[in-house]
């Protein structure tokens, strides 16, 4: 019989009937059927174009279709679809080579998995396995990733679902970074990062800690950038009390702050550093766990206990060399960097317009605007316990407006997150902002 094309509310139905969507409640998911993008614009079955202004999940660092990218898929399939993680590769071999020539120096043994999620999950077994202890230090306002380790070391409430049935074992919280709302109501600079003395002191009273893991620019929970002085602050601490220290670089790493990984920008080298997302710029899952060669060295003589089918597919692996090659080519990292003050001087005109913005902070091309209904108290109009709830929030409804103009964004509770492809053009950044400057005054009305 002829396949009949489905329409496009055939296809939305469809995915609705018959599949979860996450994170939200299932009524009231109606999710825009995408068929065609290409750069930084994306299309929906009845043809509207938008800018891509969160490279999706802030991962599509490249861009839609390029053609590096797509041509190293299909080599790879006509070549070797799969072989067991065993076995050498020579797509393994490429990557590992062009790993060790990107990555902050001194990473040098890879796990490669199929996510950021899992890529966590490996790095609290290899340090826990490595150093024989059991606890992780994690931080509030910070997320690794959904299942069961490392979403219990996930810090904002994303966590809370899972807690019902207890909580994860071996994990304790520190207070997050934030210089614009400090959790400990400190100010910088006269705070001296009282944030990482407490950190200190937390490792000094506990026994039992295997490491830390910190976003070194947390992302979801709303591009926190520490002050320069943070991770290498934190590197001493962890080298004087031999916890090791994980670096989740799942969104910052890959050029989005404007350097190949954000520990870069202080010149700090973690012991273990995850990352996914634009390591193939999403255009196949793929996730990394690197260590040390002093981690890669104590495997020599002990049971590396760890494993997936799919661990250095080849067909994760090949899209991630091309992916590599075309950020080295269009010199994207030094893009990323080049463009960062012309995003902020507009934010910061953005922010002196709208009395709606409490904050604009970021790097590169990874930046936040922050909601605040009074600047004086920092109340942000909306929480976590309203999104779970299912109230509309106000992000929201700047992001559906955004929309409707040609515009995607991803908010989050609320501050809005603008990560273009690192391919985007002065004017397309212009004008993703301009159509955020057109509907702030949502907010701007609400302010009190
Ligand atoms: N870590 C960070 C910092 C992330 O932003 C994410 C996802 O957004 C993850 C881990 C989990 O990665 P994945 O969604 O690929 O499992």
């Amino acid at each position: 019989p002829s396949e009949t094309k489905l329409t496009s509310a055939e296809v939305v139905q469809i995915t609705k009937d018959t599949n979860y969507g996450t994170w939200r409640y299932q009524k009231g998911w109606n999710p825009l059927h995408i068929v065609d993008a290409e750069g930084c614009y994306i299309t929906d079955g009845n043809g509207k174009k938008y800018l891509d202004f969160s490279s999706q999940l802030m991962c599509m660092n490249l861009g839609h279709k390029n053609p590096a990218v797509i041509a190293s898929i299909a080599k790879q399939a006509e070549e070797l679809a799969y072989a067991m993680p065993g076995y050498a590769t020579t797509t393994r071999a490429e990557l590992s080579k062009l790993l060790l020539e990107v990555l902050p120096k001194g990473l040098n043994k890879f796990f490669f998995t199929t996510s950021g999620t899992d890529a966590n999950e490996a790095a609290f077994k290899i340090a826990r396995m490595y150093t024989g202890k059991t606890k992780i230090i994690a931080r509030y306002r910070s997320y690794h990733g959904s299942t069961s380790g490392s979403i219990a070391a996930t810090g904002d409430p994303r966590r809370w679902a899972m807690e019902p049935r207890g909580k994860g074992p071996g994990i304790i919280f520190a207070p997050e970074v934030n210089c614009y709302k400090c959790p400990i109501k400190h100010t910088y600079p006269t705070c001296g990062i009282a944030c990482v003395d407490y950190l200190e002191h937390m490792i000094r009273n506990e026994s039992d800690v295997a490491a830390v893991i910190v976003e070194p620019i947390v992302g979801t929970n709303g591009i926190l950038v520490p002050p320069s002085e943070y991770m290498p602050r934190l590197r001493k601490i962890c080298d004087e009390y031999g916890v090791l220290m994980i670096a989740d670089e799942v969104m910052a790493g890959w050029g989005r702050c404007g350097t190949w990984f954000a520990m870069d920008l202080w010149g700090v080298t973690p012991d273990i550093l995850t990352t996914a997302k634009g390591i193939t710029s999403a255009y196949v899952p793929l996730g990394l766990c690197a260590t040390t060669e002093k981690i890669g060295d104590f495997f020599q003589d002990h049971y590396f206990s760890h494993g997936h089918t799919y661990e250095a597919h080849p067909m994760t692996l090949a899209p991630a060399v091309a992916t590599i090659k075309e950020m080295q080519r269009l010199g994207l990292v030094e893009r990323a960097k080049e463009l960062e003050p012309f995003v902020e001087e507009k934010l910061q005109a953005l922010k002196a317009k709208h009395r709606s913005i409490g904050d604009v902070r970021g790097k590169g091309l990874f930046w936040a605007v922050d909601l605040v209904k009074n600047r004086e108290t920092k109340e942000p109009f909306n929480t976590y316990v309203d999104k779970v709830s299912g109230k509309p929030l106000v992000v929201d409804q700047i992001a559906g407006k955004l929309a409707a103009d040609g515009v995607m964004i991803q908010a989050w509770v609320s501050h809005i997150v603008i990560a273009p492809p690192l391919i985007v053009t002065k004017e397309e950044l212009e004008k993703g902002i301009d159509a955020l400057d057109r509907h702030l005054s949502i907010a701007d009305e609400l302010c009190v």
